[in-house]
């Protein structure tokens, strides 16, 4: 009798079937606030000196966020130009409808690459006069100019024409007529350093040897050649790292890369990340949890099961060492996370049920874990954190 009731006007052959019907925020989700994206840029630009523009970095799928989303609230918070690391990632954007200048900040070296690479008028790093070469001829082959930014290595030992060889080189280089050079570049190895200021650090000595190479060059400002240096890092560090357009990741997505951020800099994380409860029981005093059975029970305990683990990107390691939040208050993870799911004590809550939803990174109330704090207890840096999220995180834009 009960069972007929419940039953009543339920459509079971309406009942969903397919993926597309799965609820995304079912079991555990990434949330992705484009408000925090665009004020984070906007608080950015009010930083810079005059003229200088921003390229919002969207690599590695915006940094877990989405980089359609991303791309998207940075050009509202005014971002002018994206920087993207792979060819694939570039042609994803302009299929999704991006129109502004889209540099690819990793090596493309083949014919066939740099084709791709012009046909979907995305900007390619040149790193020596082979690839400028290529440039030319597929410049030459269609009647126009191939637009490219050239890198000088100053420190980082990646990418980059070689500092000493450069101003030969540029001479060569000016004399190749179907290429456009947007812009010069190098990229700054240890700004997020407390000693930067230094003039003997690693960052001052690479600005100099930047500097001295524009000076070499005789560079001239009318040329409408974007010269850029800075990461987050070295935009926060100081001013005169920002010349012409500085190259944001990280503290556009919400996080300082600086041990002591200018106090005036409000940056808002835009990524949460959530997951249900989709169990609960409770164990006897001295009973183990999970593989290995590492962590055990001081006392009868209510443990929540939540449905993410390392396969979803949670670093295992960080095993026993996470709070998660609900309701402005702080739950530990207790014993080995899982593959699929991790326990948390919630001992003494009425409040957390199945299908409970509690958050992992982001705020509740007055409470904020962040990707920073991961990184110190998982031995790590924030932008690897961000990174690993797995495609089995559905992304969810919030606002
Ligand atoms: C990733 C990257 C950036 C952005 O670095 P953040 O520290 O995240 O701001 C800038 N420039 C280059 C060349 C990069 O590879």
């Amino acid at each position: 009798m009960q069972i007929r009731q419940a039953n009543q006007g339920f459509n079971f052959d309406k009942y969903p079937t397919f993926e597309k019907d799965i609820d995304p925020q079912q079991r555990a989700w990434i949330e992705v606030s484009g408000k925090a994206l665009e004020t984070n840029v906007r608080e950015l630009r009010s930083k810079l000196i005059k003229n200088c523009k921003l390229m919002a970095v969207v690599k590695a799928d915006g940094y877990g966020h989405d980089a359609k989303v991303v791309s998207e609230y940075a050009i509202k918070g005014g971002a002018s130009e994206l920087g993207v690391a792979t060819l694939k990632e570039g042609i994803r954007l302009r299929s999704s409808g991006i129109k502004k200048p889209i540099l690819i900040l990793g090596n493309i070296y083949t014919k066939r690459d740099l084709i791709i690479s012009f046909k979907n008028d995305l900007m390619p790093t040149i790193s020596s006069i082979r690839e400028c070469l290529i440039c030319n001829n597929i410049g030459k082959h269609y009647g126009l100019k191939f637009s490219l930014h050239l890198k000088v290595d100053t420190g980082m030992s990646r990418l980059g024409f070689e500092c000493n060889k450069f101003v030969q080189q540029f001479e060569k280089i000016k004399s190749f007529e179907n290429i456009s050079i947007e812009g010069i570049y190098s990229h700054l190895s240890s700004a997020d350093e407390h000693n930067s200021l230094d003039p003997k650090s690693n960052t001052q000595q690479q600005r100099q040897k930047f500097q001295e190479l524009l000076r070499q060059i005789n560079f001239d400002k009318n040329q409408n050649i974007k010269i850029h240096l800075a990461n987050s890092a070295g935009m926060l560090l100081n001013k005169d790292l920002h010349f012409d357009m500085v190259r944001v990741g990280l503290s556009m997505y919400g996080y300082s890369p600086l041990e002591k951020p200018e106090k005036n800099l409000s940056l808002k994380p835009a990524l949460f990340l959530k997951v249900k409860v989709a169990f609960i029981r409770i164990i006897d005093k001295g009973v183990r949890v999970s593989y290995g059975g590492k962590f055990v029970s001081s006392r009868k305990t209510k443990l929540a099961v939540l449905s993410i683990g390392y396969a979803d990107g949670v670093p295992r390691n960080l095993s026993g060492k996470i709070k998660v939040i609900h309701n402005n208050k702080f739950y530990s993870q207790v014993g080995s996370i899982t593959m699929d799911q991790m326990m948390v004590d919630i001992t003494g809550s009425n409040e957390i049920k199945i299908g409970t939803t509690m958050v992992l990174l982001g705020s509740d109330g007055d409470k904020t874990i962040s990707p920073v704090n991961w990184a110190k207890e998982s031995n790590t840096i924030p932008w690897e954190i961000l990174c690993s999220f797995k495609n089995r995180l559905p992304r969810v834009q919030v606002d």
